[in-house]
C-alpha cells in the first residue's frame, strides 16, 4: 500500500480514482526572433495548435451534458478556427515573432475589439483568453490549463480553487476534491459539500503525486491514501454505499427527539441547486447568494434579468420561503462588473453591504428585481445584507427593503460587532443569520482562504460560539428567529449544540441537511442545551468536541 497523506476533512464520503491536477496557465518563454527560414516551421505550428485546441474543444462540446456549456465550448472553437486568426497569427509571425508569441500577440488584436464591442462580445473575453492560453500551451508542448479533461471519471488535486474554476465541475466525473491549501470555510470546501463530492482540504504533498497515480480520499477522515490496496477500495467503497442508502431514507422537517422544529433551509446559488440532488427535502431556502449568478460578468446585469434569475428560483422553491441575499461581492468574491478599486485589505474593505450602500443603484436595482419576481410569483420572499457591522447598517438597509416593497427583513451577522449587539440590530430587522465563515474569519483575523490557519477557522472555537451564544439571547428576547447560514450548519455533531445556544434554523448545502437531520432526530432540547454550555466553557476547538460527545 502507498503513502498516506493528512488533510482536514471537510465533505464527507469516499472516491478512488486517478489523480489529475489542475494546470496552470501556460508562461510564455521569453521572446525571441526567428529567421526567415522559420517561417514556415513556426506557422505549422501555430495552425496545428490552434486546430488541435478547436479540435479537442469541439470533443468536449460533443460530450458536455447541459446545452449551455456546449454552446460555449462551440463559440471558442469557431473563434480557434477562425480563418482572420489564422491569417493574423501568420503575419505576425512572418513579422519575427514565434509560434507562441505569434498567438499571443494576434489574439491580444482580437481581445482590444471584444473589449470595446459592447456588452456580449465583452463578456466572451474570458473565453477568448481561454482559447488563447490553450493555444499557447499546445506550441509550447505544455499540459492544457484549466480543470483537466482527462475524458473518465478522476479526483482533481489542486493548490486551491477559485470560484470560476469550480463553476463547471461535473459530479459524475469529477469523484473527490484534494487541495494542498484552503480551509473548512474555502470555496472549495462549499462548493464540494454542495455538489457532493467527498473533498479533503490543507493535504500537504497532494500536489506532488505523479498524475494519474490511484488515490483513495475519505472526506470524513481526512485520509488521502496513494496507490491503495484493492481491499481497501472494495471496503470503503460498501461504506458510502451504506451511507448513501441510510442517508437517503432520511426526510421529513427538522426537529429534536422531543419535538423542538428547527428549520432545515438550504444554501443555493441558483434553481438548480433547489431541484437538484438533496433540494427536494429542505424546508425553504435560508442562503441564496445572488452575487455567485454573476461572478463571470463584465456589465451589470438589468432588472429585467434579475426578475428572471429570481423568480426561477422562487418558482422553485415552490411555496417554501426563501433568504435572498444582496448582493455580497469583494473580498473572496470580486464582481468585475462593479469596478471595484484595489484595495489593500479587500477582506476589510468595501465589501457586501458597504458596496451596496456605495453603488447605491446597484443595490436598488437588484431590490426591485427581488420584490417584483417576488409579486410575480407570490412567493414567500425575505431580504437580508452580507457584512453588517452597526444597528445603523441595519436601520438604512431596512429602510431601503421596504422603499422597494420587501417587507420581512434580516441582515447577517459576519463581524463580531454585530453579534456583541445583536439586540439592537434585532430593533431594527425581522430576523439575524449567522454568517459562520466570515464570523470566524473576522473573530479571528484569520484568512478563511488561509488553510494554515484552518484551526482557528474551526466552528467549534468556543469564541465562535460565545458570539453565536450571545445572537441566540437577543433572539430568544426579542422572539425574532436567528438562523445559521454559514458552513458550521452543515457539521452534522455541531447541530445540537447551535440548537443549545438558541439558533432557530441550519441553512446548509441541500445534500448535508439528511445528516444534520439524522442528528437533531437522536437529542432532546435539554441534551443541546447541556452539549451547548459544555462547548461554551471549553477552551479550545478540541476540548469543545470532546466535552459534547454523547
Ligand atoms: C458566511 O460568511 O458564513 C456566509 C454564509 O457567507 P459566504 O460564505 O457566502 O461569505
Ligand atoms: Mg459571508
Amino acid at each position: 500500500m502507498g503513502e498516506l497523506l493528512h488533510g482536514l476533512a471537510v465533505s464527507p464520503g469516499f472516491a478512488a480514482g486517478p489523480l489529475y491536477r489542475v494546470a496552470p496557465r501556460p508562461g510564455l518563454p521569453a521572446p525571441t526572433s526567428i529567421t526567415p527560414e522559420q517561417v514556415q516551421s513556426e506557422v505549422d505550428k501555430a495552425h496545428a495548435a490552434l486546430a488541435s485546441v478547436a479540435t479537442e474543444l469541439r470533443r468536449r462540446a460533443t460530450a458536455a451534458k447541459a446545452r449551455a456549456i456546449a454552446d460555449i465550448l462551440i463559440a471558442q472553437a469557431l473563434m480557434a478556427d477562425d480563418p482572420s486568426l489564422y491569417a493574423a497569427v501568420t503575419d505576425k509571425i512572418r513579422a519575427g515573432y514565434t509560434a507562441p508569441h505569434a498567438i499571443h500577440e494576434a489574439l491580444a488584436a482580437y481581445r482590444e475589439a471584444f473589449l470595446a464591442g459592447g456588452d456580449y462580445l465583452a463578456e466572451r473575453v474570458a473565453d477568448l483568453d481561454d482559447v488563447r492560453d490553450r493555444a499557447v500551451a499546445a506550441t509550447l508542448g505544455q499540459p492544457m490549463p484549466g480543470i483537466p479533461e482527462p475524458g473518465h471519471p478522476y479526483v482533481l488535486a489542486a493548490r486551491d480553487l477559485a470560484p470560476a474554476d469550480t463553476a463547471g465541475l461535473d459530479p459524475t466525473v469529477v469523484l473527490a476534491l484534494v487541495t494542498e491549501e484552503g480551509g473548512p470555510t474555502s470555496h472549495t470546501a462549499i462548493v464540494a459539500r454542495s455538489l457532493g463530492i467527498p473533498a479533503v482540504v490543507r493535504c500537504v504533498g497532494v500536489l506532488g503525486i505523479e498524475a494519474a497515480a490511484t488515490v483513495a480520499v475519505d472526506g470524513t477522515t481526512g485520509e488521502v491514501r496513494v496507490n491503495p490496496d484493492a481491499a481497501l477500495v472494495v471496503d470503503l467503497r460498501a461504506k458510502e454505499e451504506l451511507r448513501r442508502i441510510r442517508l437517503a431514507g432520511s426526510h421529513g422537517p427538522g426537529r429534536t427527539a422531543d419535538g423542538h422544529a428547527v428549520a432545515l433551509l438550504a444554501n443555493i446559488g441558483s434553481a438548480s441547486d433547489l431541484t437538484g440532488e438533496g433540494g427536494a427535502g429542505a424546508e425553504g431556502v435560508g442562503l441564496f447568494r445572488t452575487e455567485l449568478l454573476y461572478l463571470d460578468r463584465a456589465t451589470s446585469p438589468g432588472l429585467a434579468e434579475q426578475v428572471a434569475a429570481y423568480r426561477a428560483v422562487f418558482d422553485a422553491a415552490a411555496g417554501r420561503p426563501v433568504v435572498v441575499r444582496t448582493l455580497d461581492a469583494g473580498a473572496d468574491k470580486p464582481l468585475s462588473f462593479l469596478r471595484q478599486a484595489e484595495e489593500p485589505n479587500p477582506a476589510l474593505g468595501i465589501r457586501g453591504l458597504r458596496l451596496g450602500f456605495q453603488q447605491p443603484e446597484v443595490l436598488h436595482t437588484q431590490l426591485v428585481a427581488i420584490a417584483t419576481a417576488a409579486r410575480d410569483s407570490g412567493a414567500n420572499v425575505r431580504v437580508m445584507a452580507p457584512m453588517v457591522a452597526t444597528p445603523a447598517e441595519a436601520q438604512l438597509f431596512a429602510t431601503r427593503c421596504r422603499v422597494a416593497g420587501l417587507s420581512t427583513v434580516g441582515v447577517m451577522v459576519e463581524v463580531p460587532s454585530a453579534a456583541l449587539r445583536a439586540s439592537a440590530l434585532l430593533n431594527e430587522v425581522d430576523f439575524l443569520s449567522i454568517g459562520t465563515n466570515d464570523l470566524s474569519q473576522y473573530t479571528f483575523a484569520a484568512d478563511r482562504m488561509c488553510g494554515a490557519l484552518a484551526e482557528l477557522l474551526d466552528p467549534w472555537q468556543p469564541a465562535l460560539l460565545s458570539l453565536i451564544a450571545a445572537c441566540g439571547e437577543a433572539g430568544r428576547a426579542a422572539g425574532k428567529p436567528v438562523g445559521v447560514c454559514g458552513e458550521a450548519a452543515s457539521d452534522a455533531t455541531l447541530a445540537p449544540v447551535l440548537v443549545g445556544l438558541g439558533v432557530t434554523s441550519l441553512s446548509m448545502s441541500p445534500r448535508a441537511i439528511p445528516a444534520v437531520r439524522e442528528a437533531l432526530a437522536g437529542v432532546t432540547l435539554d441534551e443541546c442545551r447541556r452539549r451547548a454550555r459544555a462547548a461554551l466553557d471549553a477552551t479550545d476547538a478540541l476540548g469543545a468536541r470532546a466535552a459534547t460527545a454523547p
